[in-house]
């Protein structure tokens, strides 16, 4: 299969923050291989923004030093590059100050797409859009991208809401859930929308639960005293799991249009039943083997913040009731595994002999590694001996299925050529991010009223004691993290 690459139209891409780690890791590197495979024109401009004291030539070098780390094959096309570079500018501005403005403004040309990409804190996004509202340079139909976090609870985030749709309105404001972009979850909704295969399967019926696992082997590394502040269910249960969640549980859309979508996905949100606290499960990983505590790592010896999160989630509905979604996520853990599981139900009369260790069918889409979607299938075991049974997969990993996968799209470059085209379909409305924290809220709530410590587990561990009980208590299992 090959990839055909549509170029999107000419546009001028302003990056506040240009200096920052989100700009020079992902954002920049992004735009490079985009324009490194036609999909940027020749048009096209990135103005960066930030306070640092430097010029054009200084943010040139800087951004040409840091392709060179995080894509690496720009070193190899000189070229390419050299024409990369000459796009970009830089202007200097404070989000919260006067000067800088006018100049943004007279680099900014009429008629092309005009984004404007927030990669700063979130307290910034208010003075920005405001900013850029007074200086006549946001125009009806300019776009804006926030990143994460979106707020810490629903008042802030209606906080921010409130603050962007003061000087744009929601069609034009993108909250970026990098999730969204990644291959496999766009997958999922091909998979279930364009195949008459799955629908008639698609409920409690037929799925015994669902299992949403985002596991990271890492620790908190170096972010330790954000995080703190933080915790695995703002961090990563509000948004990343819930979006999964979602495009897992929601209805058909009636088109594949930004706000069809969207509707189906606040239903989901709306229809989630409150979580019982027995049915969470909260860890903190602890040293083992040479890695260090999540405390040491947060530089508090009493942090109670928690660096894992398990629990089970009901939909209130008519597909889901009585199938429980299971959602874990922890860092330090023994892989870095992301995957949905639906697992379906055994069949009603089982006429072969039992077989030992048999999981049953499951559909496991998996974001990483290896971007894929497996099969798990149960067929006769091949060969003499009687009829015995065996599970086999049919795997479809992307890398393998596709040969246009050689130079995968990053889940940034996907979503801002998005923001170039004007779709929002994998962009957060507000109302769904604040029906989220709605969700969340009463969860951390009660965890901060009962002031309680997190469960210890081992760094490199699958997590809490706990966490593996909370599956087994209905008689199911989770899956391996690997
Ligand atoms: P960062 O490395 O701290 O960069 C912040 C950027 O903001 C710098 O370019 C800084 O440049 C600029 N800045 C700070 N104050 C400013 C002001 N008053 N006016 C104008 N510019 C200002 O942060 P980051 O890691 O890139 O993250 C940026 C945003 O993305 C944050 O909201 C973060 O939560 C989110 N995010 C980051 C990642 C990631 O992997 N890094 C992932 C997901 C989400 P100057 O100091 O030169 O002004």
């Amino acid at each position: 299969m090959v990839s055909r690459v549509i170029p999107v139209d000419p546009f001028d891409l302003v990056i506040f923050g240009a200096t920052g780690d989100l700009a020079l890791r992902k954002i920049l590197p992004g735009l490079f291989h985009r324009y490194a495979v036609g999909q940027v024109p020749d048009n096209a401009r990135i103005i960066g923004v930030a306070r640092s004291d430097m010029d054009e030539t200084m943010f040139r070098a800087e951004v040409q030093g840091r392709l060179a780390e995080f894509a690496p094959r720009s070193v190899q096309q000189a070229d390419r590059l050299a024409q990369f570079l000459d796009k970009i500018t830089y202007v200097r501005a404070d989000a919260t100050g006067d000067s800088g403005w006018s100049a943004l403004r007279d680099v900014l040309r009429d008629d092309v797409v005009r984004a404007f990409y927030l990669s700063v804190a979130p307290a910034l996004f208010g003075a920005i859009a405001a900013n850029l509202h007074a200086h006549g340079i946001a125009t009806p139909d300019s776009r804006i991208v926030v990143e994460k976090p979106f707020g810490r609870d629903r008042e802030s985030a209606c906080a921010l809401n409130a603050d962007l749709r003061q000087s744009f309105d929601e069609r034009q404001i993108y909250r970026i859930d990098h999730y969204l972009g990644k291959e496999t979850v766009q997958n999922l909704m091909a998979l279930r929308f364009a195949n008459s295969l799955w629908e008639p399967l698609w409920n409690a019926t037929h799925i015994d639960h669902v299992q949403i696992t985002v596991a990271e082997s890492l620790g908190v590394e170096g972010r330790g005293e954000y995080y703190d502040h933080v915790g695995a269910m703002r961090d990563m249960v509000q948004n990343h799991l819930m979006q999964l969640l979602c495009l897992t549980a929601m209805e058909p859309p009636s088109k594949f249009e930004p706000n069809s979508v969207r509707d189906e996905k606040v239903k989901v949100i709306e229809a989630l039943e409150p979580v019982a606290q027995t049915d969470i499960v909260r860890g903190q990983y602890r040293a083992r083997g040479g890695e260090g505590s999540y405390r040491e790592d947060a530089g508090d010896p009493k942090s109670r913040t928690e660096s894992f999160v398990a629990m089970k989630v009901n939909i209130g509905n008519w597909r889901w009731a009585g199938t429980p979604f299971y959602l874990r996520t922890g860092k330090k853990l023994r892989g870095r595994s992301s995957e949905i599981a639906v697992v379906f139900r055994d069949p009603p009369h089982m006429i072969f002999p039992k077989m030992e260790g048999r999981r049953g069918n499951a559909l496991i889409i998996r974001l990483q590694p290896d971007e894929g979607i497996i099969l798990r299938n149960t067929i006769k075991e091949p060969g003499p001996g009687g009829f015995r049974l065996a599970e086999v997969t049919l795997d479809m990993t992307f890398a393998d299925a596709l040969d246009n996968q050689s130079d995968p799209q990053d889940a940034y470059e996907r979503l801002i050529m998005d923001v170039i085209r004007g779709d929002q379909t994998l962009f957060m409305r507000g109302d769904e991010v604040e029906a989220a924290w709605a969700w969340a809220d009463p969860i951390i709530a009660g965890w901060e009223e009962a002031n309680l410590t997190p469960e210890a587990y081992d760094a490199g561990s699958s997590g809490p004691e706990d966490a593996l009980m909370l599956l087994h208590r209905y008689g199911r299992r989770w899956r391996e993290i690997v």
